[in-house]
């Protein structure tokens, strides 16, 4: 084992290998504020790459519902019950540690004998629903003489649900990857798009045991696992993923954690609106999530981290260049490697610097009229 830097958790960690950073890190910013549950994200990635026999239970992309949805049903709580104390020390938050310090094990740490990473093999029954739980909310409305209790009201509303849209995190520090025993899954030095070589794959579903996410999917057909590749050929053109690129909702934007003039860099660095999903688990995950603003601290504090209560109110009263920013949500097929928000406009460019797509950024909304921001995040 390894001693490596973890930023998410504010530590050093245990891991298999040594730390090996891309050149860049593929990244994305997803916002369930805006998520519809259409499913057009699912249904684009499944028509593109898994429309095979063997493939018909594999969503790489699913959208399921909060707080009792998960595909494979109960995929987090399941994990989540393996690892004890989930304390952080948010006290010690800085400039490279923007959530402070995880005090309890990652799935490095909690690992048993023989494992790399604590985690389980779902049951076949949990792979059989992939939307179980769609719009169930946390609780029943409670009648008192015929009047509902428990309205809803912000900023925590006490009956509750939703939409957590999920693809594989091209985590930093993989457990896919160091739980394959025959090397057959690697990170891509270029752009850090974490893949499967089918052929050296021989089916022993360590990886679907050990990936916390739960993204590797066996194929009982070829008798091989398969897992999300980023779209990897339209990221080597320069285009976002069919799952981000097809989103209705417009609540994904592309792009590159480590490039400070990326968007991406702006909301999840800088920002920090813009979390990681279960930090606590230790693989460094790259795909972000603007917190939604209504649902109870305490469960989004569980799977976003301590960093939630800034990014709601982040959120809820935008600066000028972050509402900028959300109007470039979903407006190119292109990535954007850097912008500018100015008065009027946000503004993205491409890796050359040659302007991609120009929207406007209305300053009657910002932070003058806090009804239409609340419309626009
Ligand atoms: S989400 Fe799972 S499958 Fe994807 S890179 Fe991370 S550990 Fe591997
Ligand atoms: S396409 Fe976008 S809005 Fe529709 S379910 Fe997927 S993430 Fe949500």
């Amino acid at each position: 084992m390894s001693q490596v830097n973890n930023w998410q958790i504010g530590r050093k960690m245990e891991y298999r290998y040594d730390e090996a950073r891309p050149k860049r890190q593929f990244a994305a910013v997803f916002n369930p504020n805006r998520c519809i549950a259409c499913q057009t994200c699912t249904m684009a990635c499944k028509s593109t790459w898994t429309f095979s026999k063997g493939q018909e239970y594999m969503w790489w992309n699913n959208v399921e519902t909060k707080p009792f949805g998960g595909y494979p049903h109960s995929w987090d709580s399941k994990l989540l019950s393996y690892m004890g104390e989930q304390e952080w020390d948010a006290g010690a938050a800085s400039a490279d540690k923007p959530y402070g310090e995880f005090k309890g094990k990652t799935i490095f740490e909690a690992a048993k004998s023989k494992e790399t990473a604590a985690g389980y093999i779902p049951s076949d029954d949990q792979w059989n629903a992939p939307n179980i739980g769609e719009d169930t909310a946390n609780k029943a409305i409670h009648l008192e003489d015929g009047v509902a209790q428990d309205w809803a009201e912000l900023p925590q509303h006490k009956i509750w649900f939703f939409y957590l849209a999920r693809i594989c995190n091209h985590c930093t520090y993989p457990a896919c990857l160091s739980a394959c025993p025959r090397a057959a899954i690697y990170k891509r030095p270029q752009d850090g798009i974490v893949v499967q070589d089918q052929t050296r794959c021989r089916g022993y579903r360590y990886c679907v045991r050990e990936c916390p996410y739960k993204k590797p999917m066996y194929n009982g057909n070829t008798r091989v696992t398969e897992k999300c590749i980023g779209c990897y050929p339209r990221v080597e053109d320069d285009w976002v993923t069919r799952c981000i690129s097809a989103c209705v909702g417009k609540i994904r934007l592309q792009g590159w954690i480590d490039n400070e003039k990326s968007p991406i860099y702006f909301l999840v660095k800088k920002e920090q609106v813009a979390l990681p999903l279960y930090p606590q688990w230790g693989t460094e995950p790259n795909v972000y999530y603007i917190p939604p603003r209504w649902v109870p601290f305490s469960y989004l504090n569980q799977m976003f981290g301590p960093g939630v209560e800034k990014a709601v109110e982040k959120i809820t009263k935008p600066s000028h260049e972050l509402l900028g920013l959300l109007q470039l949500f979903g407006v190119t097929q292109k990535i954007i490697h850097s912008y500018e928000v100015d008065e009027k406009n946000a503004v993205a460019f491409d890796e050359n610097g040659k302007e991609i797509i120009r929207v406007e950024n209305n300053p009657e909304l910002v932070g003058r009229d806090e009804a239409a921001c609340k419309n626009v995040t």
